[in-house]
């Protein structure tokens, strides 16, 4: 009698564990059919030690995966009318961002998304566009520009929005929106939070400033429905194994959102600045 009790409890448990795999793997399948995946890049460069430079032949595998599996690059501008007016993507839409406006993405991961028919959007902490090396110049933003890439505004500075005042903040979205729209002679409509940091407060200024969208570096697809205001991306980094990185943050979100939640409530969150 015992011995049958165990059993069934086994079994029950057994099935309980089934179903949860079941549920977790079944949810990240479907990803691979719902949401817009917007990859979300820093530097792409060879010999530097840090998460957010992915080396060149990293990006390039990446970009030929994407191309081989028939992904479309789109503009915030298609996921945005998706969004809100259900306009039609092309198949296998994804949207490949970079933060800070690095020099290499020039350099370096320009040439790549030509090769492969692709275009990014960048965001730029404008007061450093043309002022270093490390950064941008107009006259590459005006080339990509031309080539069909979009620039938007990561601020004047790089500075978190939310440990600013209001008015502080509507000075960092409006004066690096006028100074891009003054020097590039086009509307400047997207914007992406330093650092991920966001709040209600803050999303309200950015629409109230007069930009269309924000990215967050909240892990996940954009769906229908979402607060254009606070969009989710996916972030992709240098790791010990890129493409086996990239391939299941991209396949999988879901999944991997759910594992990166519970790495952080066990190791604490992530110091990396973004
Ligand atoms: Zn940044």
């Amino acid at each position: 009698m015992v011995e049958r009790r165990k059993k069934r409890g086994l079994l029950l448990l057994g099935g309980l564990l089934l179903l949860g795999v079941l549920v977790l793997f079944g949810s990240s399948l479907i990803d691979r059919y719902s949401g817009v995946p917007v990859l979300n890049y820093h530097g792409i460069e060879d010999h530097e030690h840090n998460p957010l430079m992915l080396g060149v032949a990293d990006f390039d595998r990446q970009m030929a995966y994407l191309a081989q599996e028939g992904y479309h690059s789109i503009t915030p501008k298609q996921l945005l009318a998706h969004l809100e007016q259900g306009a039609e993507l092309p198949s296998k839409p994804i949207l490949i961002t970079f933060d800070d406006g690095y020099r290499n993405n020039y350099d370096n991961a320009y040439p790549i998304l030509k090769k492969y028919g692709l275009t990014a959007t960048i965001f730029l902490v404008t007061d450093t566009v043309g002022t270093n090396d490390w950064y941008l110049n107009w006259q590459q933003v005006e080339e990509m520009r031309k080539a069909g890439f979009v620039f938007g505004s990561h601020t004047l500075n790089h500075v978190p929005l939310n440990d600013l005042s209001q008015d502080e903040i509507r000075f960092q979205l409006t004066k690096s929106k006028e100074g891009m729209q003054w020097k590039l002679d086009v509307p400047i409509d997207y914007f992406a939070y330093p650092t991920g940091a966001y709040n209600e407060t803050v999303g309200e200024l950015v629409r109230e400033a007069g930009y269309k969208a924000a990215f967050t570096i909240d892990f996940g697809r954009v769906k229908v429905g979402d607060n254009p205001y606070a969009l989710d991306r996916i972030p992709i980094l240098k790791t010990k194994s890129p493409f086996y990185h990239f391939y299941t943050r991209l396949n999988f979100t879901t999944l991997m959102g759910k594992a990166k939640l519970a790495k952080e409530w066990v190791l604490g969150p992530s110091t990396l600045t973004l």
